[in-house]
This record gives structure tokens, sequence and C-alpha cells, in this order.
């Protein structure tokens, strides 16, 4: 059974449609997100998971319970929201405990559970500071911690990491991800971030336009996105049209060929000229004018060249290969070329 089912859900504002009969299954302890681009429709849905909204139409199921028509407080579920929301004049451990405090959970309990999920957080120790003697994404953990102390079945998370720079982010990322594995608790994630998505989730929704355009694994969204609005969006969008469909391919998977020299067997090949050349440190990308219309990126890891070597190679006649596995059918167009 899953944790949460969302059946027909639809909500709208006006003439606005946020979200667009929209069903989704999630299971127990799975870490899932919702990504999209901003007005997608992800914090509608989450807020309608949570109960602070709504829904016009369709259903929500808990752990097989329906539960629409539930108030927030009376559903198996917590939010940590971007802003953390906590309490400055409290300490961390008065932050976590208050939720049990609310409940009446006695004294010693609260205590005790409260130090269990600060451990958990990797903040064992902290519970006598005020959240402003906090670095951010310290406090982003006492958020989390207020929220897994009252053992939610669901914990619902939007972009709670949006007001971290980058590196924390990335840090955080890797912390969230383990921290879930422990707990074991469900977690549904809203970003509009797709590396933040790809590294983190066991599956992801693409949401656009208060739609779910693919529901998957990381690197099946990835590497085989269904639309082109998902190729583009979870990555660089390389559109290629040939025989009245179109495909795309990764600029990762794709190999520049000096021209003269032999194309791999069974390998896709492309004529064409170097148009402009990024030297990014680890990687170069290439931008390719195909002969017969169209613009690929190509990702190429500098594995032994210098810079000045790989800059040489704008206005380069060439071509360039993939094997045909690594192409995926964009099935929402059909025809014409970049
Ligand atoms: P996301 O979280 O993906 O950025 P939202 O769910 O916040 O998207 O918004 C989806 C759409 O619904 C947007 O067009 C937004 O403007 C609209 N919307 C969201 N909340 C409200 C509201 N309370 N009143 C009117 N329109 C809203
Ligand atoms: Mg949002």
């Amino acid at each position: 059974m899953p944790d949460v089912r969302v059946s027909g859900l639809t909500k709208r504002y006006g003439e606005v449609v946020a979200v667009d009969a929209i069903d989704l299954e999630i299971a127990p302890g799975e870490f899932f997100t919702m990504l999209g681009p901003s007005g997608s429709g992800k914090t509608t849905t989450l807020r309608m998971i949570a109960g602070f909204e709504i829904p016009d139409e369709g259903t929500i199921e808990l752990a097989g319970e329906d539960v629409s028509r539930l108030p927030p407080y009376d559903r198996p579920v917590n939010t940590v929201f971007q802003d953390y929301a906590l309490f400055p004049h409290m300490t961390v451990q008065q932050n976590v405990e208050y939720g049990l405090m609310v409940k009446r959970v006695p004294k010693g309990e609260r205590r005790k559970r409260a130090e269990e999920a600060l451990e958990m957080v990797r903040l064992a120790g902290y519970g006598e500071r005020k959240p402003s003697q906090l670095s951010g994404g310290q406090r982003q953990r006492v958020a989390l911690a207020r929220a897994i102390v009252n053992r939610p079945r669901v914990l619902l998370l939007d972009e709670p990491l949006g007001a971290l720079d980058l590196k924390l982010r990335q840090q955080m990322q890797v912390e969230l991800k383990s921290i879930q594995r422990e707990v074991g608790i469900t977690f549904v994630y809203v970003t509009h971030d797709q590396e933040e998505a790809l590294t983190m989730s066991d599956r992801i929704a693409v949401f656009n336009q208060g739609r779910v355009e693919q529901v998957g694994p990381p690197a099946a969204v990835y590497e085989h996105p269904q639309s082109e609005f998902i190729a583009g969006f979870v990555g660089v969008s390389n559109v290629i049209a040939r025989d009245g469909r179109r495909y795309t391919v990764r600029p990762e998977k794709i190999r520049l060929v000096e021209n003269g020299s032999e194309p791999e067997p069974g390998w896709h090949v492309e004529p064409g000229v170097v148009q402009d050349v990024q030297y990014v440190g680890a990687f170069t990308r290439y931008h390719v004018a195909l002969d017969r219309g169209g613009e690929l990126q190509v990702l190429a890891q500098n594995l032994a060249e210098g810079s000045s070597q790989v800059l040489e190679a704008k206005g380069r006649r060439l071509r360039v290969q993939w094997r045909p596995e690594q192409e995926s059918v964009i099935d929402e167009s059909e025809g014409g070329s970049e």
C-alpha cells in the first residue's frame, strides 16, 4: 500500500488551474521529489497533502486512509518550510520540544525525544543555543528535528535548502538524504533545482503547468526525458529532427571525432562545424552546428588538454557521434528542425 496516494487532484484559483488532475503514488520510506519551474503547482500540491488547501476535485490518501476532508493536525504529516520558522526567543531544545508540549507529552519524554531528534540531525549538544547562534544549515536541521520529533508518517519539505548558498546546499543535500535513510520516514520534497532532485531522490515527478509530465528514477528522467520540456528543464535540451520525429541526446553522451578518423561502428554520426567553445575547467562545452540544421551541445571531460588547445577547436569541421540507444524520442511534436 502506498504511503501517499493522490488521485485526480485539482486546484483552481479563479481562472488559473494551479494543479490539474494529478495522480501520484508514493511508497513507504521513499524520497519522492516534485520538481518543476516556479508556478508549476508544486507548493499547491504539497499544501493540499498537508491539509492547508482544500482541493476542488480529487482525493488524498495517507497510508490507505482518505484524509481529503481532515484538518492538517489530524493528518500524519509534518511540513518543513524554506524559512525555518523557528522561534527566535526559544533555545534549540525548546524549539524542538514545542510540538510535543502542545500535544501535552510529559516533560521527561519530551526532553528525551527532542534529544534523539537533535542527534539524528547531528546537532547533539546544541540544545541550549538560540537559533541566532547557529549557521543557516544548522538552523535548517533544527527545523527538520522539530518535524521528525513528531514521528510523522510523511514529511513534506518545500524548498528547504533554497535559502542556503551553493556549497552549503550541496553539503545539506547529502546530509538530508542520509538522515532520511536513517529515520525511514517518507519524504515528499519540493524543489525547482534539477541537480538537487537528481542527487537526492528515489523518484522524481516533473511538474509543468499544473500537470505531471513524467515520474521515474533520476537516471530514467534525465537520460530518457519523455517530452521536450523535460529534456530542457532537467538538463540541456539537445533536439535533433530525423525521419519526421524529434529526438534528444544528452551532451555528455556525444563524442567529437576528427574528420578523417574512423567513426565507431554502429554509432550515429553527423557532420558539423564547431560554432563555439567554452572552457569550464573540469570539462569543455562545444556548440556544434549540424550540416543538416540544428545545433548540439557536447560536453567533453578535460582529461589532458590545456585550455588553449580546446579553444582552437572553434570553426573546425568535424563529426559528432553517439550510440543510438542514448537517443530518446520526444513524442509531443513531430518533424521540423531546430
Ligand atoms: P510552485 O510551487 O510550483 O512555484 P504554486 O503551487 O505556488 O507553484 O503555484 C501554482 C500556480 O497557482 C501559480 O500560477 C500561482 O500563481 C497560483 N497560485 C498559488 N497560490 C495561489 C493563491 N493563494 N491565490 C491565487 N493564485 C495562486
Ligand atoms: Mg513553490
